[in-house]
């Protein structure tokens, strides 16, 4: 069974107040082994940035990211996959979320003529929002670079 997926407008995993979701919170394994891949990524992203503090996990979905981060660590520590990387993404052009980020980037970069009203009109979005999808990815590229270094640096724990 896979998770329900009536969250879809949170960025947390498993959410506080959702019978679900805190019934997975108290079998955080099952919870895990019930999670589709692209599910197991954002919970995996969200356990490494809760390690090195830069998110505060709900109530809900704190036991299984710290399940996550211990198998990040035991990982990291015998060299498996540098604390940080997706199980899924041993590298990072194999990565589809930062190459796509990264290919946004280039596209603002390079290409000056962008039609951002027709893009716009075709998203059914505003161009604000288009100029905010830019944003985002510039900043998913940068952190995926700053990774990078850190890996290169040796920082794995
Ligand atoms: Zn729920």
């Amino acid at each position: 069974m896979a998770a329900h997926s009536v969250h879809d407008d949170v960025d947390a995993v498993l959410c506080a107040g959702c019978e679900e979701c805190e019934w997975r919170e108290r079998h955080p394994a099952i919870a895990l082994a019930q999670m589709d891949p692209e599910q197991i990524d954002v919970a995996w992203r969200r356990a490494i940035a809760w390690h090195r503090g830069e998110l505060t996990p709900n109530d809900a979905e704190r036991s299984l990211l710290e399940l996550i981060n211990t198998f990040a660590l035991l990982l990291s520590r015998r060299e498996v996959l540098a604390h940080g990387t997706l199980p899924g993404a041993r590298t990072r052009w194999e990565d589809d979320e930062v190459q796509f980020a990264r290919m946004l980037c280039e596209i603002a970069a390079t290409q000056g003529a962008l039609d951002i009203d027709a893009l716009a009109a075709s998203m059914d979005l505003e161009p604000s929002e288009i100029d905010e999808v830019f944003d985002r990815a510039s900043e998913r590229w940068e952190r995926a670079k700053r990774d990078t270094l850190r890996r290169a640096s040796g920082e794995v724990a």
